[in-house]
């Protein structure tokens, strides 16, 4: 699953870009605001020194002729003073050219008229313009003191001190600055706003491809992104549905190639697994989950080599580099066949293997089973010849001149051939029938009759010879009719009665019974002789299979006759097995296919 990334508020870009914009108005408004603040502050001082010097002047100008008027008239100095005291005159002095004070706005220094001046700024009565704190205020104050000419211009005839108040300019400046600041404040509020709008119009198509790229990316193409206008984020957002189009037929195509290559992987009868280039299951298709009896949720992920238990005898690399043939021995005795191969990128490299099952149990086991008779006939051919080369050598060697001895050897050799003959005849029928070369002359039997007919004779012959069998007969009232090579089943019957005389050394009762169910005629022999031990009684159909070789030898037995048997029932349709039990006897089963019919049918 893809990792959710959270995004912090302050790395969003619309705030990055309203921070920015926020920041570059609040440095243009610091520059703009200082160069403003100061030319205003040096203006409006200026112009108020200028203003101030130009009036003193004319008020010096003016009483020039207070001055020269003879009394002077105090009265006259002391009201135009009081006139020209307004706004931000704090106090006007006049002077005398004996430096005797004439006149002064200051109430509290009224007493000291007509006494000696004691501002230092009056002592030289020279023009003067300067800006100075006032001590006992503590406030930025102007000092101009300007000399009274006679109206010739050609004497001093006093000074006037004039002592304004700049404080009050730099308040009106600081008010300016305050109202600029003021409205810098506002500008920065409606210029945040506007970048906030400004920025989320220009995040908003982004937000929008980052939520459409996350629902791709989950797998839905449904949603497109909205487009607000046609600039640069308009086109993205195009090329973006363009995009997310493209990848939605991508994802379709790779997605129809999928099922079909999973339709395919389904429906083959070999199992397939895929690994990647560490081994482990990325595929593996149903019929390999079948053979290696495992889920697919478990195999996916699992090493390769765990899954076929291969871990003990091969390495990932050498399956890497020689991927070939293995055989993997089931637990389950299933055998199969491993083919490897690898999977290469167009780059080159080794992308991981395949690994393509086929169950060889069959095979295995047919080419097993081609072995073991091979070597079974090799070895009961050898047996009976190396007896006769034997006697045969015996023979040679002088024994076929002893009376007693020679018919004896010759004797062996004789029923040692044939039962050889027996054996090879039995093994071509075998090999006939196995061929399908051995066609059933199939015709209406009355297999009462046959079994009787059967009984019959060896009846007969265990009179004759004296033996201590009893056979009896234990047959349903009902005569059996069926289809059958009469011939091949006589075969079998003699078979198996034969045995159960062989195999019951001590004489006894051989009971044949003959029933039918409503669709199977079922014969059964059953002997009390030695039986057969529970390890054997399945394998005594088996090809050359017997309990007690050396017994069947010597009894003429080839161990092939229930091998017989077996395929010439099987060729019937029907079916043969055996019940036994070890030292009390066995009973023999054959079941015929039988269709029994009605009185009246006609057949
Ligand atoms: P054979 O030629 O050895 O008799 P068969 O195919 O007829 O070969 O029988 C296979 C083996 O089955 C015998 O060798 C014997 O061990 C066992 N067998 C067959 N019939 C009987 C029986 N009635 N009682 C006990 N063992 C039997």
């Amino acid at each position: 699953m893809a990792k959710k990334r959270k995004m912090s508020f302050f790395s969003s870009i619309h705030v990055k870009i309203a921070t920015v914009f926020i920041l570059l108005l609040l440095i243009f408004i610091e520059i703009v605001g200082a160069i403003f603040i100061r030319g205003l502050e040096k203006a409006t001082i200026n112009n108020f020194e200028t203003t101030t010097n130009e009036q003193v002047e004319t008020l010096a100008a003016n009483l020039s002729n207070d001055l020269t008027s003879n009394p002077i008239k105090k009265r006259d100095i002391q009201n135009r003073i009081l006139d020209f005291t307004k706004n931000n005159i704090i106090e006007v002095r006049v002077i005398d050219n004996k430096g005797l004070i004439l006149a002064t706005t200051d109430v509290s220094a009224q007493a000291n008229l007509g006494q000696k001046n004691d501002y230092t700024d009056l002592n030289e009565l020279v023009t003067k313009h300067k800006r100075s704190l006032d001590k006992r205020t503590q406030r930025r104050i102007y000092v101009n003191v300007q000399p009274i000419y006679s109206p010739t211009g050609d004497a001093v005839l006093g000074a006037v001190y004039v002592k304004s108040d700049l404080e009050s300019q730099y308040e009106q400046v600081t008010q300016t600055a305050l109202i600029f600041i003021m409205a810098s404040l506002i500008a920065i509020v409606i210029c945040l706003t506007i970048a906030i709008i400004v920025a989320r119009q220009i995040t908003r198509p982004i937000d929008e491809m980052q939520k459409q790229a996350k629902r791709i990316a989950q797998g839905d193409f449904s949603s497109k992104v909205k487009i607000y206008g046609r600039d640069e984020l308009g086109l993205l957002g195009e090329t973006f549905n363009e995009l997310s189009d493209r990848v939605a037929e991508a994802q379709d195509a790779s997605e129809s190639e999928r099922h079909r290559l999973d339709s395919v992987l389904a429906h083959m009868t070999d199992g397939v697994i895929a690994t990647d280039r560490r081994g482990r299951v990325i595929i593996i298709n149903e019929m390999a989950q079948l053979m290696l009896n495992i889920t697919g949720e478990k195999a996916i992920g699992m090493s390769i080599l765990d899954l076929l238990k291969l871990r003990d005898h091969y390495s990932l690399r050498s399956l890497l580099e020689m991927p070939s043939e293995v055989i993997v021995d089931m637990p389950d005795a299933t055998i199969l066949k491993a083919d490897f191969s690898l999977i290469h990128h167009e780059s080159g490299f080794i992308g991981g293997l395949v690994c393509v099952l086929h169950d060889v149990t069959e095979q295995e086991k047919n080419e097993q089973e081609r072995r073991d008779f091979v070597s079974n006939v090799s070895h009961e051919l050898r047996t009976p010849l190396t007896s006769m080369r034997s006697y045969l050598e015996a023979l040679n060697d002088g024994a076929w001149k002893d009376e007693q001895i020679a018919p004896e050897f010759l004797k062996v050799t004789q029923e040692e051939t044939e039962r050889m003959i027996r054996m090879i005849s039995d093994l071509l029928n075998l090999s006939r029938i196995d061929s399908g070369r051995s066609q059933l002359q199939k015709e209406f039997i009355n297999l009462n009759e046959m079994l009787n007919h059967i009984l019959d004779r060896f009846d007969r012959i265990i009179e004759a010879q004296k033996q201590p069998y009893r056979i009896v007969r234990e047959f349903t009232k009902r005569s059996i009719w069926l289809e059958a090579d009469s011939d091949k089943l006589m075969q079998v019957f003699d078979n198996l009665l034969n045995n159960a005389m062989k195999y019951s050394p001590d004489g006894g009762i051989i009971t044949v019974h003959l029933l039918e169910t409503h669709n199977h005629a079922i014969i059964s022999i059953k002997d009390q002789g030695l039986g057969i031990p529970k390890k054997d009684v399945n394998k005594v159909f088996d090809r050359f299979y017997r309990v007690d070789k050396a017994r069947s030898r010597s009894m003429g037995g080839t161990g092939l006759g229930l091998a017989i048997a077996k395929e010439v029932i099987k060729q019937h349709g029907g079916n043969i097995w055996v019940e036994s039990k070890e030292n009390q006897g066995s009973t023999f089963y054959v079941s015929l296919p039988y269709e029994p019919y009605d009185e009246g049918d006609e057949w």
